[in-house]
Order: structure tokens, then sequence, then C-alpha cells
């Protein structure tokens, strides 16, 4: 075990937004435990407090500094205080003006360097000039702060990945594997293309070697992960016959002995390929679910959102899922309220709801976000009428959800064990579709969390199944 300069040093670290973030924080933490860094679980338990931030929408945004105002106080037992992820990409140097009480402000590009940070963070401190602390009061943050600021925001520009042999994964069972970081597709209202910088793919050598050492590790489950999976390019020497496509990869990953189980997403609609169905109809292990964010259903919103497909093209891909072998569940996400959005456009959109008969639906109200080309657009929709069309969105999907799950009943169907809801009585178990499936056992029999088994559905709720394992 490396002992460096930073050891017996302790960090607390919380992580907002999506499953990027959760597996980048899985390495994270594992680069600050191989630092010599122990995890805790309080901020008062703490030396280095981190947050692992979220800016796809303002919302989020909010959250870290809400956050990071709510703890500024422990600045004066020398805690050190570090944003990592969206935001501090976004907002870089601008963090230490609105929270002087931060030290390190790095995005996920640059967390290869996590290490050198860490040792600059922790070199002797500098006092802060004393003129700095002129008209502060005793207890302002920045009268005990150093003048430590470290900042990694330079490297979105890089082709490397942040692949790390010390990825600390929190489940035994089932675990991410990044493929591609960034996006280079630039929808109009999206900030990621600013904060994770461009596309840049892992060769599929690396992912299946992480993948067959998760396997050896009794890992069963794998869920690929990136912006946008299937624009996936492998970077492998176009001489070396390994080189493969995302659909290529994904079968591949399908095989390797011991899993079980393949997961991916996030899939962009126009790199969606016909082969990506044709893999899932071929390698059992490949999940039947699909998750392919639509946005909206009329053609002038998507245009004006620049997603480079339109409504005919997205429904052909889901004619190629909907003629697939096995049922693949299908889900999206859709804004509502892109500027322009007339109540027609909303009308395209749900009947596209009811065209496709999701199996779950994400509903994002538009958030104005920084540097994107759709704040230079007028014609905002009015934040209540926004709000109005969530809630109509969101009843219709749970109408098509309510008919969607019924037709399960009476079906047995594959769940991994996930955990035991001791309130309820009951196990909670995960179909292939990634449909939640809650089931009782006999008092004879205590599945085991990890493994799989059979479970009759009995119930059905708009957003799970019930059921009875069957013996
Ligand atoms: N790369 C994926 C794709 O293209 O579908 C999704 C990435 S994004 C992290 C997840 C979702 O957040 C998007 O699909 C979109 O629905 C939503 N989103 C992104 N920017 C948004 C914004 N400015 N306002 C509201 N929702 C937004
Ligand atoms: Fe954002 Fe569009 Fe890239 Fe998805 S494809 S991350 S929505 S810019």
């Amino acid at each position: 075990m490396k002992m460096s300069a930073s050891a017996h040093k302790t960090f607390y670290l919380e992580t907002f937004g999506c499953q990027m973030n959760v597996h980048d924080s899985e390495k994270v933490i594992g680069t600050l435990i191989h630092e010599g860094y122990e995890q805790v679980e309080t901020v008062e338990q703490a030396d280095l407090i981190l947050y692992n931030t979220c800016s796809i929408r303002d919302k989020a945004e909010q959250k870290v500094f809400h956050r990071l105002a709510d703890y500024k106080k422990l600045l004066a037992q020398g805690k050190k205080f570090g944003v990592l992820g969206c935001v501090a990409q976004q907002e870089g140097e601008k963090i230490f003006e609105r929270a002087p009480h931060v030290s390190l402000v790095c995005g996920s590009a640059s967390y290869r360097n996590l290490p050198q940070m860490l040792t600059q963070l922790n070199a002797p401190e500098i006092p802060r000039p004393a003129g700095e602390n002129a008209g502060l009061r005793d207890d302002a943050p920045s009268k005990h702060a150093t003048l430590v600021r470290i900042t990694g925001l330079d490297d979105r520009e890089t082709d490397e990945c942040f692949e790390t042999e010390f990825t600390a994964r929190s489940n035994p069972h089932r675990g991410y594997i990044t493929i591609i970081e960034g996006c280079d597709k630039f929808c109009a209202y999206c900030v990621v293309p600013f904060t994770r910088g461009k596309e840049r793919s892992r060769t599929s050598e690396s992912v299946l070697a992480e993948a067959r050492q998760m396997a050896d590790l009794g890992y069963t489950e794998i869920q690929l992960l990136g912006q946008n999976v299937n624009s996936y390019k492998d970077p492998t020497g176009a001489f070396s016959g390994k080189k493969k496509t995302f659909a290529e990869l994904l079968a591949a990953v399908g095989e390797v002995h011991g899993i079980r189980r393949v997961r991916f997403t996030t899939s962009h609609p126009r790199d969606f390929g016909r082969d990506i169905v044709e893999a899932i109809d071929a390698v059992p292990a490949l999940c039947d679910h699909v998750h392919l964010p639509v946005q909206s259903g009329s053609d002038r919103v998507l245009d004006a959102m620049q997603r480079l497909y339109t409504r005919e093209q997205y429904l052909e891909r889901i004619g190629w899922m909907k003629s697939a072998k096995r049922e693949i569940s299908i889900t999206s996400d859709v804004i509502v309220g892109f500027p322009g959005e007339t109540e027609q456009d909303f009308a395209e959109t749900l009947g596209l709801l009811d065209e496709v008969g999701y199996d779950g639906v994400f509903t994002f109200k538009y958030s104005p976000r920084p540097n994107t080309p759709s704040l230079a657009l007028d014609d905002a929709v009015p934040d209540q009428e926004k709000s109005r069309r969530l809630e109509v969105l969101m009843a219709r999907q749970k109408e098509i959800q309510i008919a969607r799950y019924k037709k399960y009943i009476g079906t047995n169907i594959e769940v991994m064990v996930e955990g035991r809801n001791e309130a309820r009585a009951q196990w909670i178990g995960r179909t292939s579709q990634n449909k939640t499936l809650n089931f009782t056992a006999p008092e004879t029999t205590t599945p085991t969390i990890g493994s799989y088994v059979q479970v009759k559905a009995t119930a059905s709720f708009p957003n799970s199944l019930l059921g009875e394992m069957v013996v």
C-alpha cells in the first residue's frame, strides 16, 4: 500500500447528478484511498470535504452552493473544501469568489491529476496577507482561508479517459464501466459538452479487461456508461484487428464468462444502429432495455434543440426494437417548455408517448444554462406553463405505465435480488428490463443478495411489480 504525504487524512464525498458522476466518484474515492486517505461518513469527521457536482439544470447547480454555505464555518477547524465535476468546470475560479473557503476546483476531465493536486493541497499553508483580511469579521470564513487554491480545469481537450485501477465500487454484484467520456453533440440546451469536454472513447481491450476483472471478482452485472455510449469509436489501431463498434463491444462484454447482465446508458437516437438490436437478439446477457431519450415529439422543436434527428427517424429506431426477438423495454427523457414550444408541439410529444408506449420517462422543465446556444432564443415559455405541461405529461405517462405494467401479472420473471425491505417484509428485485419487482419468499427460503431467482408477478403499480418467489 502506497503511503504518501497525505497519509492519515480523512475525506467525505457527496455526489450529485447522473450515473456518470456516481461512477466518477467511485474512481475518485479509489484514487484518494490509494493516496492514503480514509473515507468517512460525515462532514464533521473529515479533513477534506468534496462535492461532485451536477450543472445540468439550475436547481442541481444551486444545491452545491447551499451545501458549501451550510458548512463554511467548519473552515475554522482546518477542514478543506473541494468542488469537483460539472459545476467546477462550468464556474471555474468564480467558485473561489462565491465560496472563498473552497481550496480545490476540479472538472471531470482533470481527475487524472488528482494525486498531484492533493499533494499541492497538503503543502504547507501560506497565510493570507493581512491586507486581504482587512474588514473581515473574525468568523468570516475567508479570514481563516489560506492562499492554497488548486484548479484542474484545463484538460477538456484531452484525448485521455480517466482510467484508474483503484475504482472503489460500492456494490459487489453490479458495477459501472465508462466506455466513452465527453460529448460532441452540442444540443442547444445542454451544458455537458462545455463541462465534460470532447468525446473520447476507451479502447475495447481496456473495457474488456475491466469487465473480465470484475467477473473474476464476482460481479455478474455490468452497466456500460457514457453520455452517448453508442457514439463509441474504438481508438485501437485500425490494423490491430481488434477495433470494435459499439454493438460489437456490447456483445463482447455480454460474452465475458460469469457476466449475466449487461446494460448501457445513454444512447443517442442519431447514432442508434440496427446492429445494437441485433446484438441484443444474439447475446442473452444483454438486457432487454434501451434508454433512448427523445426530448420532444415535434420536428420543429427537435430542430431548434439541434438533436440531429426527426420524429420519423426516431420512430424508425423504435420500430427496430419492437421487432426484436425479446420484448425490449424502452425508456426516455423529455424536456417540456423549450423556447418556442407551442401547444401543438407539446401535443405532438404527448402523441409520441402513446405511439411508443414507454415503460418510463424522465421529464424535465427546460432550464436555461450558461454558454448554451438556446440561451439566445426568444420566446421563453413561462414557468407556470412549463409546470402545467410537465404535470400533463407525467399524468399521461402514468396511465401508459399502469397499462404496460399490468400485462406482466401472472408471468414468471427472473430478478437479481438487490435487497430487503424489512418494513414491508419484501425482497427487492430487478428484472432484465430494469423494472423493480418486489417479492415475498417462503419462510423457509432466504434469497441471497446478488443472486438471481424466478418470481411470479401477482400485482402491478405504475412504477413497479409485486410478486412471489417461485421455488
Ligand atoms: N446524453 C444524453 C442524451 O443526449 O440523451 C443525456 C444527457 S443529460 C445528462 C440527461 C438529460 O437531462 C437529457 O436527456 C435532457 O432531457 C435533460 N437536460 C439536459 N439539459 C437540460 C436543460 N437545460 N433543461 C432541462 N433538461 C435538460
Ligand atoms: Fe447533452 Fe445532447 Fe450531449 Fe446528451 S447528446 S449530453 S443532451 S449535448
